[in-house]
């Protein structure tokens, strides 16, 4: 066995990024199974352009795309939908589940005056995006956005703190 000497000068821990607006890219696009058995796809971001935090990937960015919580209702698939816009990943609007069959980029986002919330829709046939869109996660991959982060709490045992991915947008 070899001695090893480590230097302890740089065990400083983890500390999060400061919350707020950062440069970044999809560096890891991960579809597979949560603990409560949805499916989902799970992002990673590389920070770039930052002097300080440039090459900090932040993960665990989930995106449920099916499934159902521990009341039995579905969960929803509003991240993932957003997710799509903002990495410009081409979608297929399935014409089986009743949508226009197109494959485009990008959605619109238009403002509905009752409820003020903001319908998301296919950018080609102009309608709300409700039944489910066919994708492929590697198209995730190198896709330049701009992200907002916060932090959890720090690790009760490590003292660590990992930031959250809070909102991802178009760069
Ligand atoms: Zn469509």
């Amino acid at each position: 066995m070899p001695r090893v000497e480590a230097d302890m000068g740089n065990a400083d821990i983890m500390t999060a990024a400061p919350d707020g607006e950062y440069l970044a890219e999809v560096s890891a696009a991960d579809y597979g199974q949560s603990k409560a058995k949805n499916w989902m796809v799970t992002l990673s971001y590389l920070l770039v352009d930052n002097p300080k935090f440039n090459g900090r990937t932040v993960r665990f960015d989930h995106a449920v795309v099916s499934g159902r919580d521990k009341n039995g209702k579905p969960v929803s698939t509003r991240t993932l939908y957003e997710r799509l816009d903002a990495c410009m990943v081409p979608y297929e609007h399935i014409a089986q589940s009743g949508g226009c069959g197109a494959t485009t980029v990008g959605m619109n986002r238009v403002r509905k005056p009752d409820t003020g919330e903001i319908e998301l829709q296919c950018s080609a046939c102009n309608t709300a995006l409700k039944g489910p869109v066919g994708f492929n996660t590697e198209d995730f991959l190198a896709k330049p956005v701009r992200v907002l982060l916060g932090h959890g709490e720090p690790n009760e045992e490590t003292g660590e703190v990992f930031n959250t991915v809070e909102r991802v947008m178009k760069r």
